[in-house]
């Protein structure tokens, strides 16, 4: 096995093998760029080390030894002298950075002998015995464990001894001091003495730089960082000549970024040190200067600098973030990678690389990250602030956006303040529709249960509203107007702020970010638009929705929920007494005027997306969930009772027998949708009708609308046809009414797995079908779309029994099976049946890579997710080939029964 590699040996592509810094470091020294000499031991040594119950192969320290001599014969130094020692430093590397998460050890080779060679080489004793004391500590605490600061005292001892304030002010003789005394502590706590041969330090080394792989801090990451074995298993080691930045005032150490990267300008961006080591910069000791001062201090190392990014960039068609050390004037370069930007960051280099000629504009689109556009689309956290707040919780990230205003636990108190300018954060156990109203009166919303398809989630999603659900540490006491999580306590009034980005809960106002669509995002999102391929449509209910939609880019409204129309305050009444009507006549009346009231609803709406197809889809949950819950009527019952207000109790008693006549067990599996339409046709027709009003209307002004009707979960062509026949005869009507033919396609929603599985029979009656993959994910898995997040899907996710949620990034192996079955039946029976998904997927980029590569017409996003599709749309365009199917999931846990819907 060949373990070891030189730096002009490995290959700089090779991330996998040699890590990010090893890769790079070959790379660099191939294109003959002022690299030190060293080499790499690759991530392969590290997973036999494992193997071999943490033991080196022999072969590995046989090479190593190789590799030093070719050291020494480049450098001219030699390893363990007594004249011109060489030294090195000993760095992990694995193929996806982890900063500062594995160990590292410098000045490895010092030794009681080696120290005079360097003292006498370097001109600089009190350099030398520095550089001992920090490779001693440093050594210690890597490789034996021994606390910091055990170390930390002995130097402040030496300090107080000396009568100095700072480490650099020790001498010499102090410095002998602290060495002798820091080997002491070493062998004490391993009972041998400190190592003095160079090779017995290089093998602890790389065996603790392996080992630190497992360390707690490095697991930890990967795990948050979700960073599997097929991204990054095992670590390199590179072991390269020391280059020192603390040899006196032409010596210095820096880190910069070839551009920044807060907002992309194309200008160095970083900071450095003279005279000093890496290790100073990360332990904030000095303050660095920014790298601009270079230019006076350092000026020939400052064009080197300059030079050497530009070259960098060049080569790597990516802005890159470099560590460098300048000693005694040698420029050095110790790690080049790819810059970490922000999204403001990666739109202007994206656009900037491509006018500079660096890269062309499909390189420009795949180097992004849809989902960090989000950045760019909603108020953030200002993270620079954050340190001066308190986090409460963290729930789960429903609806991205940050929003600052007083924690209101009543719905109708939420609405009065809220509507009077009051900023509100409705915080609640979880919501109904009949809580709608309090949505639009308040900034944002926080929910201790449910998931990110829960009610709250997708309405706050569809209105563009900072949202957390699944708070499920936080404890709310209604009746005590305060909640609780953490000992921390939140009371009715208190001012909070929600970060819907990130799930977490602060107190206070913290401040935050406009948003900002720059002209260099239209640029990015023009390309892309003309890039992709597959359809981007919106998910949207409300006229606003529906020209921001439009505005972003959206080509038409893939989901209108009707139902969310009746959620106003102006008409949640009306529907709850259309629900309490005794006869058809009284609720044919009561109808009569929601009816009127969507038609001009509709109008708007087709308006907002003339000339694009809207699809409106007839109610869908069931009637109880507009009636408040049994249990909240008769507490009011019971309060009524106490103060004997008699007509209120006679009203309140009547709607409750009618709630507790409506209530479910499992109304996620009951009586919603196209049930819901046949056992109650005059609904389904005075929807029906009211969009061919609304057509008729719209034609009538010469607006080209484009509506077409959709029916939800339906699972056999039986229902479909029914609902089809009342179509008919409503269209039938419509057109001897305005003498004229209309144009509204009739459709249905694939969210039952028995449409997805008969979509063939489906398709001889739907002009098009859309997937609806919320339901369809739960009834596939048969987790619960409101409860799974919030309950065991974390543990999932943590045990790695799945990967992601399946609510939030499309379940390829299963769900997307019956998508599969759904799209080529349904095709098989109408080649050209226009399929979309409207589904809470259709915003994930990878869920619309998958529906690129399926040959789906159209992905529908809520509207503030419509730039992140489209992005994320041409890449799929731009993918050579779709990508590896995730893992299957093993779960054989049930859903809990009771389920409520969106
Ligand atoms: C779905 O089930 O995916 C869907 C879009 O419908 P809803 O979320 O309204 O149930
Ligand atoms: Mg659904």
């Amino acid at each position: 096995m060949k373990a070891v590699y030189f730096f002009d040996e490995g290959d700089g592509k090779n991330r996998k093998l040699l890590g990010g810094k090893g890769a790079g470091l070959c790379e660099m020294t191939r294109l003959k760029l002022p690299v030190p000499p060293g080499f790499v031991i690759t991530t392969e040594v590290c997973k036999k080390y494992y193997e071999n119950n943490k033991k080196l192969p022999k072969e590995v320290i046989t090479q190593v030894k190789k590799n030093i001599a070719k050291i020494e014969k480049k450098t001219g130094k030699k390893w363990n002298s007594k004249d011109n020692p060489l030294l090195v430093s000993v760095r992990s590397g694995a193929a996806i950075s982890m900063p500062g998460m594995m160990d590292t050890i410098l000045n490895l080779g010092l030794n009681d002998k080696t120290v005079e060679g360097l003292a006498k080489k370097s001109n600089n004793p009190r350099f030398a015995w520095d550089s001992y004391r920090r490779f001693i500590q440093l050594f210690g605490k890597v490789v034996f464990g021994v606390d910091d600061k055990k170390f930390d005292d002995v130097l402040d001892q030496a300090k107080k001894n000396q009568a100095v304030q700072s480490d650099s002010a020790l001498n010499e003789k102090s410095l002998r001091c602290v060495v002798s005394d820091y080997k002491k502590i070493c062998e004490k706590h391993t009972g041998q003495p400190f190592p003095v041969n160079p090779f017995d330090q290089l093998e602890l080394a790389i065996k603790a730089v392996f080992s630190s792989w497992m360390g707690e801090r490095a697991v930890v990451y990967r795990d948050k960082n979700s960073i599997t074995k097929d991204i990054a298993d095992g670590t390199a080691v590179n072991v390269v000549s020391m280059a020192f930045g603390n040899m006196g005032n032409d010596s210095a150490t820096g880190v910069v970024f070839t551009r920044n990267p807060g907002d992309g300008t194309n200008h160095i961006f970083g900071d450095y040190l003279i005279n000093a080591q890496g290790e100073d910069v990360v332990a904030g000791i000095r303050t660095p200067k920014h790298v601009d001062t270079m230019k006076d201090e350092l000026p020939e190392s400052y064009k080197q600098l300059v030079k050497t990014c530009e070259r960098l960039e060049k080569h790597y068609k990516e802005p890159q973030d470099i560590e460098f050390t300048i000693e005694q004037g040698d420029f050095y370069l110790l790690q080049t990678r790819s810059a970490k930007m922000n999204a403001a960051g990666m739109i202007k280099t994206s656009v900037d690389m491509v006018k500079e000629k660096l890269i062309n504009k499909d390189r420009a689109l795949q180097r992004l990250q849809p989902e960090q556009l989000e950045q760019l689309l909603h108020k953030t956290i200002d993270q620079s602030k954050l340190k001066d707040f308190t986090q409460v919780t963290k729930g789960i990230a429903a609806s991205p956006g940050a929003a600052s205003g007083i924690a209101v636990f009543d719905v109708k108190k939420a609405v009065e303040i809220g509507e009077k300018g009051t900023k509100v954060i409705l915080v609640r156990e979880e919501t109904k529709p009949e809580d709608v109203p309090a949505f639009f009166a308040s900034v944002g919303i926080l929910t201790s249960r449910g998931g990110k398809t829960s009610h709250a989630a997708v309405v706050a999603r569809g209105m563009g509203k900072p949202c957390i659900v699944g708070a499920s540490e936080l404890k709310i006491d209604y009746e005590a107007g305060k909640c609780t999580a953490d000992g921390k306590t939140i009371s009715d009034g208190d001012s909070i702020t929600i970060d819907g980005s990130s799930g977490a809960v602060y107190l206070g106002e913290v401040p935050t970010i406009e948003p900002k669509m720059t002209d260099n995002f239209k640029t990015i999102l023009d390309w892309a638009q003309k890039t992709k391929k597959i359809g981007i449509r919106a998910n949207a209910d409300t006229p606003a929705g529906a020209q921001l939609a439009r505005n972003y880019g959206a080509q038409g409204i893939g989901l209108c929920r009707t139902e969310r129309m009746f959620n106003a305050q102006d008409r949640i009444g009306l529907f709850v007494d259309m629900i309490m009507a005794k006869t058809i006549q009284e609720r044919k009346k009561v109808l009569e005027k929601l009816g009127q009231l969507q038609k001009s609803d509709f109008i708007q709406i087709l308006k907002a997306m003339e000339g694009y197809p809207v699809t409106i889809r007839l109610l869908d949950p069931p009637l109880h969930e507009f009636l408040p819950n049994p249990e909240e009527l008769a507490n009011k019952l019971r309060k009524l009772e106490e103060q004997n207000a008699t007509s209120e109790i006679n009203k309140t008693k009547t709607v409750l027998e009618r709630a507790r006549d409506l209530a479910e067990i499992n109304p996620m599996m009951g009586h919603r949708g196209v049930r819901v339409g046949i056992t109650y046709p005059e609904i389904y027709e005075i929807q029906i009708r009211a969009v061919f009003e609304a057509a008729a209307e719209l034609a009538k002004q010469k607006v080209d609308a484009r509506p077409q009707i959709m029916i939800p979960q339906v699972s056999s062509i039986a229902e479909l046809n029914h609902i089809k026949r009342i179509y008919d005869e409503i269209k039938s009507e419509m057109q001897k009414k305005y003498g004229r033919k209309f144009k509204i396609n009739f459709g249905t929603m694939i969210e039952v797995v028995r449409a997805a599985l008969t979509a063939n029979e489906l398709a001889h009656t739907a002009e098009f079908f859309s997937f609806g993959t919320n339901d369809l994910t739960q009834a596939t898995f048969s987790f619960s779309r409101e409860d799974a997040e919030g309950k065991f899907l974390p543990e999932y996710l943590e045990k790695e029994l799945l990967e992601t949620s399946p609510f939030q990034s499309l379940d390829v192996n299963g769900v997307g099976s019956l998508m599969k079955i759904g799209i080529s039946s349904g095709r098989s029976i109408k080649p050209n049946l226009e399929v979309g998904i409207c589904g809470e997927h259709g915003g994930d980029p990878k869920s619309i890579k998958f529906c690129h590569h399926s040959g789906l017409n159209y992905v529908s996003a809520s509207p503030h997710r419509i730039p992140i599709a489209i992005v994320a749309a041409a890449q799929a365009a731009l993918e050579k080939s779709s990508k590896k199917p995730s893992k299957k999931p093993k779960s054989k846990k049930k859903a809990k029964k009771k389920a409520k819907r969106r």
